[in-house]
């Protein structure tokens, strides 16, 4: 049970005053749904805007405060681009206001033509015309304007404005609770760091490191702990030790030997499952490492000692691919394998449960469906979790909960993530890493092509698909515009439907799971010849026909993101190609990010590459591809303060495992007020 002291905070946002029906929608999605996640939704940056008279006076790309004449108001006939307000300053100069979906109602309801306002925001060039893209302020009179010349600037979602962003914040610190401190007194005073409610006042108000940093450290340390949590519990827990002899994995004739980093990894699962405490492995390899013969061979030592092993998987696709895969290489073993997903119902089902609970089945291959209370099992003694970063800690407490004993647990992810993300991850687990890629692997060409020669792109790829080949094509997303790639995707998938007709299928984010589902398996079965998609792409998935991946505006995106999406291809015999085509302003990071994908395919040197190219403060590209479990703490303050929050942890669970003491009771509040709960309900069950 949450400590009352924290109800304030977990009150559901609608308690705060302003916030009604129309607003629900736009502050869920930004996650804010109760009055914490508005407290914690810190400004992403202050700016300091400069009055000027008129335009002449600003330069382009500074934050201004100017008054204007509304002129004339322009929608696109389409309804589909931009609504521009032209308005005037008194030497005449011209500038439009643009909005985007729909913020233009509030443009029409703020800017009646022949009007002077205020206008608050960034000046910036369109080709000839000087812009300023949703101003963040309009008035009728200077004065409010100009006593707030330093603001923060909070994200926003469509319906949000700056102001409601700020009041509703104001209102969410004054409901802050005075709670204990959590943080190890010597530490807290070296640091110099603010009370945690006086930090989160501080991080609204401006520029305070300390502050900042101090709400990240909390994050970190709840994390760690949590984690710590979980481990301790783990070695309380009973397991069954499995030791094979053999048998099966002599009948296993594999058409190629593993490699060292195979081998090594299966001797360290090896290790595990032969203790009595349930093992709790973390298996990382890029994609193609050749994890899953990895997975099987540790199956089969569980069944050859008696018990059942079970694969998860993250969808139904996935699980398909495995089944076929496993049932295959098993067949010369004579071991019973089954799939089992959320589409099988009366009586195959039936027979599979029945096969679990009385042992016949030895391997099971499926979705969640296999951990519902209704499919018991003789013994299980393994879980296997693919592609593990789908999967929250607290889902996998909930599958070691299965069963008498505990069964061991093997998680694979193919992020391959920095030393340090992985300690934030994976902080409970041991670690197995896949460094090494099956010989005669074929590497990807990767070429670097300006935007501008996307016509080429299309005739090359005109060729591959007409032998026969298959191709993904990816556009951009961007957190702040979401409709808007949308938009982007789907008007890149009409062009190309008309140029290839029906074997162009579209997915991105916004499709229900069925219809995302139902593309992606006609591009797995080969119905379907070019995938056009936001970086939604399913991980793991397995075509080995597809040979070309185009990645639109590929500065955008973060390294491991790029990686990632370009292991897509290459998975079959022939020669695969990616094609990163980029647009015409290149940062020198987005210069040397691309740089380097032309360089190496090694997933760990570009996620390490990925962490050091990526200043503190950014954390987008992570958070989209599941790396980091933080909301607060950004990856510089990851890196610097992590391995000390983790320290902490540790030393307070050896003083006080139990988190009895004061400041032991102060971290379970810690631990409720981030949702690593789960931490102390383990606490309270051991
Ligand atoms: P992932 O780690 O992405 O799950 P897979 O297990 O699907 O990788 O393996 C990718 C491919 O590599 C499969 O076709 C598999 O048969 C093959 N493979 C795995 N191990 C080896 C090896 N030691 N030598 C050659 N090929 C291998
Ligand atoms: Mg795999």
């Amino acid at each position: 049970m949450r400590p009352d002291v924290l109800n304030p905070l977990f009150a559901e946002v609608q308690t705060l005053e302003g916030v009604g029906p129309k607003l629900m929608k736009p502050l869920e999605k930004l996650g804010l749904t109760r009055v914490c996640d508005v407290a914690y939704h810190l400004p992403d940056r202050f700016v300091t805007r400069r009055a000027v008279e008129n335009l002449d006076q600003a330069s382009v790309g500074e934050q201004v405060v100017v008054p204007l004449t509304v002129v004339e108001h322009r929608s696109s006939r389409t309804g589909r681009g931009p609504y521009n307000v032209l308005a005037q300053d008194a030497l005449g100069n011209v500038c439009s206001l643009t909005y985007f979906g729909k913020a233009s109602y509030t443009a029409r309801k703020q800017l009646p033509v022949g009007e002077r306002r205020w206008v608050a925001g960034r000046l910036d060039q369109y080709g000839q015309l000087l812009q300023i893209v949703h101003p963040d302020h309009v008035a009728e009179e200077s004065s409010g304007l100009l006593a707030t010349l330093n603001e923060p600037v909070y994200a926003l979602s469509e319906g949000l404005t700056q102001p409601k962003v700020a009041g509703l914040a104001a209102q969410a610190l004054a409901r802050l609770p005075e709670l204990p401190e959590w943080i190890e007194p010597g530490h807290y005073e070296r640091a110099k760091w603010p009370r945690w409610s006086d930090a989160l006042r501080l991080g609204h108000k401006g520029d305070h490191p300390a502050a900042r940093d101090r709400l990240a450290y909390d994050e970190l340390l709840a994390n760690s702990l949590a984690l710590m949590l979980v481990r301790a519990d783990n070695r309380r827990r009973r397991g069954q030790p499995l030791q094979g002899d053999g048998g099966l994995r002599q009948r296993l004739s594999l058409p190629f030997p593993l490699t060292g980093a195979q081998r090594r990894s299966i001797g360290e699962i090896e290790g595990d499952l032969a203790q009595s405490t349930p093992m709790l492995r973390l298996l990382q390899g890029d994609v193609g490492a050749g994890k899953t013969v990895v997975a099987l061979e540790a199956m089969l030592i569980a069944v050859e000692a008696g018990a059942q092993a079970a694969l998860l998987a993250p969808t139904e696709i996935l699980a398909r691919q495995h089944f076929e895969t496993l049932r295959t290489m098993l067949a010369p073993t004579g071991v019973e394998i089954a799939l089992l997903t959320g589409r099988d119902k009366g009586r195959g089902r039936e027979a599979i449960l029945m096969g679990l609970h009385d042992g016949s089945i030895q391997i099971v291959v499926g979705t969640h469906a296999i951990f519902q209370d209704t499919v018991a099992y003789r013994n299980l003694g393994l879980v296997v979790i693919d592609e593990q970063h789908r999967f929250g800690v607290s889902q996998r407490l909930t599958l070691a909960n299965k069963g008498r004993v505990t069964p061991h647990t093997l998680a694979m992810t193919a992020t391959p993530i920095p030393r340090t993300l992985t300690l934030a991850q994976y902080g409970e687990m041991d670690v197995s890493r896949l460094d090494e890629m099956p010989p005669g692997r074929q590497a990807i060409d990767t070429v670097v092509i300006s935007t501008e020669r996307t016509g080429e792109i299309v005739e090359r790829l005109a060729g591959q698909l007409d032998a026969g080949a298959q191709a993904y094509w990816v556009c951009p997303m961007v957190r702040e515009l979401e409709n808007e790639d949308i938009a982007a995707a789907e008007a890149r998938y009409l062009a190309l439907k008309e140029r290839f007709g029906d074997q162009v299928v579209l997915v991105h984010g916004q499709l229900r799971p069925e219809e995302k589902d139902a593309a992606m398996e006609r591009f797995a079965r080969g119905e379907a010849k070019l995938l056009v998609a936001t970086t939604v792409i399913e991980v793991g998935v397995d075509v080995p026909n597809a040979t070309l991946m185009v990645i639109e505006q590929a500065e955008r995106f973060g390294l491991a993101q790029l990686h990632q999406l370009r292991g897509r291809v290459g998975r079959g015999s022939k020669k695969s190609v990616c094609v990163l085509l980029r647009g015409e302003a290149l940062s020198e990071t987005g210069k040397e990010r691309l740089a380097l994908m032309r360089e190496t395919q090694d997933g760990f040197r570009l996620a390490e590459e990925d962490l050091r190219l990526r200043g503190g403060g950014e954390l987008l590209g992570t958070r989209q591809s599941g790396d980091s479990p933080f909301r607060i703490a950004d990856l510089e303050q990851i890196q610097r303060l992590l391995p000390i929050a983790h320290d902490d942890a540790r030393l307070l669970m050896e003083r006080d495992g139990g988190l009895d003491s004061d400041r032991g009771r102060a971290a379970r509040i810690l631990l409720y007020l981030f949702e690593r709960d789960w931490g102390v309900q383990l606490l309270r069950g051991g």
